[in-house]
C-alpha cells in the first residue's frame, strides 16, 4: 500500500491543501491521502484557531466527494502536543510495515523541519514530498534535506487559511478559496468572526 499523509492545521481547510493531495496521489499513484487535522500545532500559537472538532468536520465535508481522501483524527484523540513522527509510527502500526508513507508538506512547512521532533526518524520512516507554494522558495530548503526528500511542481494557489480567516473578519468574501460546504459550515458556527 502506498498512503498518504497530510497533516495540517486546517484552520480552514482550503482548495491549496486539497489541490497538494491530489498533484501528490496522483504523481504517486497513492491508494488514499489521510489528513491529519491536528490538535495542538507545536509550531503555532494562533489566537483565532477553531476548536479541533469543527476543524476535523470541516475537512470531513471538504474531502467527501473524493474516493481516495479520508480524515484521520488520530492527533486529536491524542492528548497534548502532536509531533508528525509519532502520527506517522501510528500509522504504520495500523496498516502495516509493507506500506509506504508519503509525507506530503508544502515549501513553507519543510522550511521549517530544523525545529521538528526527531526529523532524521521522520525522513527515514517515510517518503517526503514537498509540493511547491507560491511565496515560497524552494531554493532556500537546507541542501541536506534537499537530497531526502521529492519535490513536486503543483499548479499555484496562493491560498492560505490565513488570509481566509482576516477575509472573514473584515466581512470579505472567501467565495471560490475554498469548498461551499466549508464556507456554509464557518457561517452557521460564526467561526473567525473575532
Ligand atoms: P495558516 O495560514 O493558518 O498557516 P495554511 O494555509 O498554511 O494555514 P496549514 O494547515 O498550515 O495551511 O497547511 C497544511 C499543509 O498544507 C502545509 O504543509 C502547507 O505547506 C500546505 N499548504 C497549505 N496551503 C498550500 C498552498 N496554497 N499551496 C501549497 N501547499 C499548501
Ligand atoms: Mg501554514
Amino acid at each position: 500500500m502506498r498512503i498518504g499523509i497530510l497533516g495540517g492545521t486546517f484552520n480552514p481547510i482550503h482548495y491549496g491543501h486539497l489541490l497538494v493531495a491530489a498533484q501528490v496521489r496522483e504523481k504517486f499513484d497513492l491508494e488514499k491521502v489521510i489528513f491529519v487535522p491536528s490538535a495542538s500545532p507545536p509550531h503555532k500559537n494562533h489566537p483565532d484557531i477553531a476548536p479541533p472538532r469543527d476543524r476535523y468536520q470541516m475537512t470531513v465535508l471538504a474531502t467527501q466527494s473524493n474516493t481516495f481522501f479520508s480524515v484521520s483524527d488520530l492527533e486529536l484523540q491524542r492528548p497534548g502536543k502532536s509531533y508528525s513522527v509519532e502520527t506517522v509510527k501510528e500509522l504504520l502500526n495500523i496498516y502495516g510495515k509493507d506500506t509506504r508513507l508519503y509525507f506530503i508538506t508544502g515549501t513553507d512547512a519543510i522550511l521549517e523541519i530544523f525545529t521538528w521532533k526527531a526529523k532524521e526518524e521522520l525522513l527515514k520512516l517515510c517518503q517526503f514530498v514537498v509540493a511547491t507554494r507560491p511565496g515560497f522558495h524552494t531554493a532556500k530548503i537546507d541542501k541536506a534535506i534537499a537530497r531526502q526528500i521529492y519535490l513536486l511542481k503543483i499548479p499555484n494557489l496562493d491560498i492560505s487559511s490565513t488570509d481566509i480567516r482576516s477575509r472573514i473578519k473584515e466581512g470579505r468574501t472567501i467565495k471560490y478559496l475554498l469548498p461551499e460546504k466549508v464556507e456554509e459550515y464557518i457561517y452557521k458556527h460564526g467561526l473567525y468572526k473575532l
